[in-house]
């Protein structure tokens, strides 16, 4: 099935959940980054983290993940926004780090020492920025701890990626469970079971297991109301126009070498398109 995002409520009001298919995306984002198998897992995690994150966006709303740390991926980013629309990019696509026994070593591709940036545009004021030090640099437990801490939103996370022996992406998805104001302790503890008994993301979505009956199964004895559907895809909202206006923005002294070379190009890091231009069109006279 196509990839999209389910959002469901407990009917008490007490959990907000959603989970994501997120295999097409991912597989489109590292095929533009040139990913290796581990760099794959690592940046499908954050992807998929950012569409678990974008689910409560609405309208022009905008939000940003990021994680920088000392592994050798160095940076990575995603993207997202209230239509499912996702891009990402990373700085090393190269961790080399191959995979012992189909496991990733995704923390020491990323680096222990680190911090998760979230920021969201919500289309009023300067944008909301929040940052966390890594706590265990595999992405979910990050973006839980985030959450968590920073948005006192107790919460869980789960993201699985398996990428094929050919580089593509065999499935990816995630959820993402929210404890609001009123969740008692035995529902939480209760729920926390039910997670520890869960099987491996990638082994559910291996067997076909949909969005939907990734939180039926979570679910499963507790009553539930379906919220929102939501297609997720890569998109990037780059352009001609755009790239010219940031080579325009450059300050002077790295703007004025530009103008003696024959063609300037400019490269967008999340979808690697490139964009040619004259010195002329530079300069303002093309
Ligand atoms: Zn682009």
């Amino acid at each position: 099935m196509a990839d999209h995002l389910v959002r469901i409520m407990t009917k008490d009001g007490s959990l907000r959940a959603c989970a994501a298919e997120t295999t097409t995306l991912v597989d489109a984002i590292c095929q533009r980054q040139g990913t290796d198998l581990t760099a794959s897992v690592a940046l499908g995690r954050l992807v998929t983290g950012a569409a678990l994150f974008g689910s409560l966006l609405k309208g022009e709303q905008r939000l940003a993940l990021q994680i920088e740390a000392n592994g050798p991926l160095q940076k990575l980013s995603a993207e997202t926004d209230a239509y499912g629309r996702v891009r990402a990019s990373i700085r090393q696509p190269i961790s080399n780090l191959p995979p012992r026994n189909e496991r990733f070593d995704v923390a020491g591709a990323i680096g222990k020492a680190g911090f998760l940036h979230v920021s969201k545009d919500l289309g009023f004021g300067d944008p909301y920025r929040g940052m966390v030090q890594l706590v265990s640099s595999e992405v979910a437990e990050d973006l839980a701890w985030y959450l968590t801490t920073s948005e006192q939103i107790p919460s869980s996370v789960g993201l699985g990626v398996l990428p094929r022996e050919d580089g593509h992406i065999a499935v990816a998805g995630g959820f993402l469970i929210q404890a609001l104001p009123g969740a008692k302790d035995e529902q939480l503890a209760g729920l926390e079971e039910r997670l520890h008994a869960l099987p491996p993301l990638t082994t559910l979505l291996r067997e076909g297991l949909s969005p939907e009956a990734i939180l039926a199964r979570i679910f499963s004895g507790i009553e539930t109301i379906p919220q929102a559907t939501l297609p997720l895809l890569f998109d990037c909202s780059c352009s001609r126009p755009q790239a010219l206006a940031i080579l325009a923005l450059l300050p002077e002294e790295e703007r004025q070498p530009l103008l003696a070379e024959k063609e300037i190009t400019v490269t967008c890091e999340f979808c690697r398109e490139r964009y040619s231009f004259t010195p002329e069109e530079l300069s303002g006279k093309g």
